[in-house]
């Protein structure tokens, strides 16, 4: 194995592996743990979402009714009726209540431990950035941001804030995708061949803020692709070393005027692994396919809210049903509780890496030509 790929490897041995690695504990300038939970057993940590939209609303306001080590503390909104429906339906005391302007109070309250950032995916870095210098943790929703540029400065305030940055990487804590990570880093039916790994699906109301690339920095490829670059690179266990893609011409130019519909892209790693990908706003997809040297896995759904589905080459995948959000969360908080060091695949690093793949499969189909990555 190359350098290169042991590397990458190393960087996604994350599944039974990861809880048997010692995570260093942070500590704070004293060399004490940092918000460690010794002493308060049973400590939940206060989250407040920014952004009450669809995913707030629908996904992780319900799932922190079910969490163990996070609760729903605040909410940040424009929408002063969203604030009395919100503050009514979940028992959320007036002072957790903040707007887009005054949220940089939300540095004098105990009560938030975390900020959840679910807005449009251009306004993440302000928002990041913002909740850091309040001295908060912060998770932020999928992708990161619209640019390396962006994430990077996002990873600077939290790393200058000595605060954690987790993305919103749910999967990476659901048992079916964990299953089929293991299956494929380790190696389960030989080497990883090829990998088909596509998300699509057919979006409505075409005024949507995912329709404008301003706020959403791209098509489809920003909103749901990303899960296919996840799933090619979590199932090999190594970074890209070039791409191809191209773009399928638009069917609905007008709807699509400012971002693309669909788009195809190909990865090439450094084991000779190679992976095809679809992503697309304008008919379904979902699905994750290994083909390895001595059989094959795959999950169909692989990146819905769930259930997943799998099988491989020798049955059916059997594992538990869980809630994403709430495992996602509640896995993040822990280590937050623990004063551990989040582990680096949901991290900012892995939002950065994606976000440069999204530059980079833009570029490709942009040029026509194969854009090499660094690997
Ligand atoms: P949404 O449109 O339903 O909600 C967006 C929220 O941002 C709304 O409350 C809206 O009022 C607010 N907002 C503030 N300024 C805005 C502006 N200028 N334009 C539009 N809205 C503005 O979107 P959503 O589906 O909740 O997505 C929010 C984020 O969550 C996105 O980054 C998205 O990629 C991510 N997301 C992740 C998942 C996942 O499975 N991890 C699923 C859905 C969405």
């Amino acid at each position: 194995m190359s350098n290169s790929t042991s590397q990458s490897r190393r960087r996604f041995l994350m599944n039974a592996g990861a809880s048997a690695l010692a995570i260093p504990t942070l500590t704070d300038a004293f060399g004490k743990p940092i918000q460690s939970n010794q002493g308060q057993p049973g400590r939940k940590l206060g989250i407040a979402l920014v952004g009450l939209g669809y995913y707030s609303k629908n996904l992780l306001a319900p799932a922190l009714q079910q969490t163990t080590n996070c609760r729903l503390a605040g909410i940040v909104t424009g929408t002063p009726a969203k604030a009395e429906e919100w503050m009514k339906k979940y028992d959320i005391p007036k002072a957790n209540v903040y707007d887009y302007k005054n949220f940089d109070r939300i540095i004098d309250n105990k009560d938030i431990d975390v900020v959840y950032v679910v807005l449009p995916n251009s306004m993440h870095r302000e928002f990041v950035v913002r909740a850091a210098q309040a001295g908060k943790h912060v998770i932020c929703e999928k992708p990161m941001a619209i640019t390396p540029s962006d994430c990077q400065a996002m990873i600077d305030a939290c790393r200058k804030a000595d605060r954690q940055l987790a993305i919103g990487y749910r999967l990476h804590y659901e048992p079916f995708t964990k299953e089929v990570m293991r299956l494929g880093q380790q190696k389960v039916f030989g080497p990883v061949r090829f990998v088909e790994a596509s998300d699509a699906f057919k979006i409505g109301d075409p005024t949507q803020w995912r329709l404008k690339k301003e706020l959403a920095g791209g098509g489809a490829l920003m909103d749901v692709g990303i899960y296919a670059i996840q799933g090619a690179r979590y199932v090999t266990g190594e970074e890209p070393t070039s791409v191809t893609a191209q773009f399928s011409p638009k069917t609905d130019p007008k709807k699509f005027k400012d971002v693309e519909e669909t788009l195809f892209w190909q990865f090439q790693f450094p084991s000779g692994a190679v992976s095809n990908s679809t992503t697309s706003y304008t008919a379904g997809v979902e699905r994750l396919y290994a083909s390895c040297q001595d059989g094959w896995f795959e999950l169909s759904p692989a990146f819905g809210y769930g259930p997943l589905k799998g099988r491989t080459s020798k049955g059916p995948i059997e594992m538990p049903v869980v809630n994403h959000q709430a495992a996602h969360m509640d896995g993040v908080c822990k280590d937050l509780l623990d004063g551990k060091k989040l582990p680096d695949h949901v991290t900012g690093e892995e939002g950065l890496r994606d976000v440069t793949l999204l530059q980079a499969i833009y570029r490709a189909a942009e040029t026509g030509r194969k854009i090499n990555l660094k690997g």
